[in-house]
């Protein structure tokens, strides 16, 4: 199979002057940045710069130590702890370049301020539904498992994948692994498995770029797990399960923001389980709940999080927050489950 095209000829000649005549690029991602978000970023860098521009990648905070090991990461500027760096970069900058996320609100207040006053043309790449930025130019494909897949398939069409680096390589395989949860959901298209054979023919080790990330967590982790499965796990009616973790649980165990990374995932191993919900304190903001909810089949985690959490994504992995405390929020979580019974049932 020959991966076709996604570009149009207008979209690639656009892309093509946009980054042909820029020098200077700034590179977004959302908060909380995950795999796809960090690899995303990690590519773009590393091709820009192998096209000769001068690259600043910016998260609004901190991602897991788990993705510090990916090349570049290291270098993200935050906009929690970078303020000066990140303003001077978009004041002066060709291009600001939007990944893995369709809408500004997906910054948090500073940084989706910074990003409004930039004046420089702007180009969106993401795989969440309905895009809502004004852009030069935006390349949205929710059918696609990652912003790290169509990053290559772009790279393919612009003619970029000449001279794709191993590096490069790593960072796309990431992304697309980390969406995809190592390719257990929202991965059955063919074409998937067209772009890895291109990526494997870099020489990429999967198997060291799998345990980089997934079996890269400190005893506290594996320990809190444990807690929340056999302590704060409850059944929910309808095949669905809530865990709930404060910030005091969470310290008791000792680990760092993004710890819990994937753990909304595992109820869904209990057979036929088909909503996993978490609530957690979020670390920062006294007051907040982060909301991360999965699902299989059909059942649209993003309605429910639009709906009832403030959030959205994909229909199978969404988030929002809800500024509350944990008791009302588990209350709203009941609520969205009554009302969404018909849709959990049997
Ligand atoms: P997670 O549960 O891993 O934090 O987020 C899963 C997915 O839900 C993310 O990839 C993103 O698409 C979406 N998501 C998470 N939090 C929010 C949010 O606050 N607002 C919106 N619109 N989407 C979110
Ligand atoms: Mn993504």
């Amino acid at each position: 199979m020959i991966l076709p095209q996604i570009l149009s000829k207008d979209e690639a000649e656009v892309m093509g002057l946009l980054v042909g005549e820029a020098q200077r690029i700034v590179l977004v991602c959302h908060t909380n940045p995950d795999g796809d978000a960090i690899g995303s970023m990690a590519a773009m860098t590393l091709l820009m710069q192998r096209l000769g521009k001068t690259v600043t990648a910016v998260a609004p905070n901190p991602f897991p130590d788990f993705l510090r090991w990916i090349p570049t990461a290291k270098d993200v500027l935050l906009a929690d702890r970078h303020q000066k760096n990140i303003t001077a970069a978009l004041s002066s900058t060709d291009l600001v370049i939007l990944l893995d996320f369709n809408t500004l609100e997906r910054l948090g207040d500073q940084l989706k301020e910074w990003v409004e006053a930039c004046t420089a043309p702007k180009v969106m790449i993401d795989h969440h539904i309905d895009p809502d930025v004004p852009c030069s130019l935006t390349v949205s494909h929710p059918e696609m498992c990652s912003t790290c897949e169509i990053l290559l398939r772009v790279m393919l069409d612009m003619g970029w994948t000449e001279g794709l680096t191993i590096d490069e390589a790593t960072a796309i395989y990431t992304g697309m692994m980390t969406d995809t949860g190592a390719f257990t959901y929202a991965s059955s298209r063919p074409e998937i498995y067209e772009a890895i054979c291109m990526l494997l023919q870099t020489g990429i080790d999967k198997d060291r770029i799998y345990r980089n990330v997934f079996y890269a967590h400190n005893e506290g982790r594996f320990r809190l797990l444990g807690y929340l499965l056999y302590v704060k796990m409850e059944m929910l009616p309808y095949h669905v399960a809530l865990i709930t973790m404060t910030n005091d649980e969470r310290k008791l165990f000792n680990t760092k923001n993004g710890a819990t990374e994937g753990f909304v995932n595992l109820p869904l191993q209990i057979e036929g389980m088909k909503l996993s919900i978490f609530l957690r304190e979020d670390t920062e903001q006294k007051g907040l709940i982060r909301v991360s909810t999965r699902s299989v089949d059909d059942f649209p985690c993003n309605e429910l999080c639009a709906e009832f959490f403030n959030g959205g994504g994909h229909k199978n992995a969404s988030g929002g927050s809800l500024r509350m405390s944990m008791d009302e929020a588990v209350a709203v979580v009941k609520k969205a489950v009554k009302k969404y019974e018909e849709k959990l049932k049997d």
